[in-house]
């Protein structure tokens, strides 16, 4: 295969999350959980066999107000923390479904180990966000930290 058949992206949060992507990973919305928007919910039940990044995300978005101008993001965070702004713990109304027949070939290429800025932090750094803010997809943050002290 040549070398042009490939993308190429950053190692950084952002990078991991589209490579993740890229993999044939797609969010469909969990029919387990409950949106507490219910505007929202009833959208997401709509089209729940579709994945989210295939759907009218304008139309999803509509309404929804949030830390960022970007409508996409602010869908994306409530999708992921549910009210969280407000103080709340909901949990995430996603699940990840891997399409293999979907993944496309990429290489990801980074000047270090994977993670980005945050490999050149000092320990002693604290995130703006709380730590359950910064989960990549497909990641269980508090799998992830049980047990460590820090
Ligand atoms: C002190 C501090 C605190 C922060 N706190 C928070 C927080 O609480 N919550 C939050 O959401 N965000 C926080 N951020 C921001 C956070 O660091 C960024 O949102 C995040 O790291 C951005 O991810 P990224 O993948 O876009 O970029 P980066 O993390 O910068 O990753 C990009 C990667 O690509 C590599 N790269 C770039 N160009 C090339 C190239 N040409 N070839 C090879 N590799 C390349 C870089 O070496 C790097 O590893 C904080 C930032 C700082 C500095």
């Amino acid at each position: 295969r040549s070398i042009s058949n490939y993308l190429f992206t950053g190692n950084g949060p952002s990078g991991i999350c589209l490579s993740y992507l890229l993999s044939g990973y797609k969010p469909y919305f969990d029919t387990a959980t409950v949106h507490p928007n219910p505007i929202l919910y009833r959208k997401l039940q709509e089209a729940k066999h579709i994945p989210i990044t295939e759907q009218a995300m304008e139309y999803l978005s509509e309404g929804l107000e949030g830390r960022s101008r970007n409508p996409v993001a602010v869908l994306f965070d409530t999708l992921l923390h549910p009210n969280a702004d407000f103080g709340y713990d909901f949990p995430p109304v996603l699940k990840w479904r891997k399409d293999k027949h979907q993944q496309i070939p990429h290489l990801v290429l980074g000047k270090g180990t994977p993670g980005g800025a945050w490999h050149a932090m000092e320990g002693s750094m604290l995130t703006v966000s709380l730590g359950i803010w910064m989960e990549l997809p497909g990641v269980n943050y508090r799998d992830l930290t049980n047990g460590l002290r820090r």
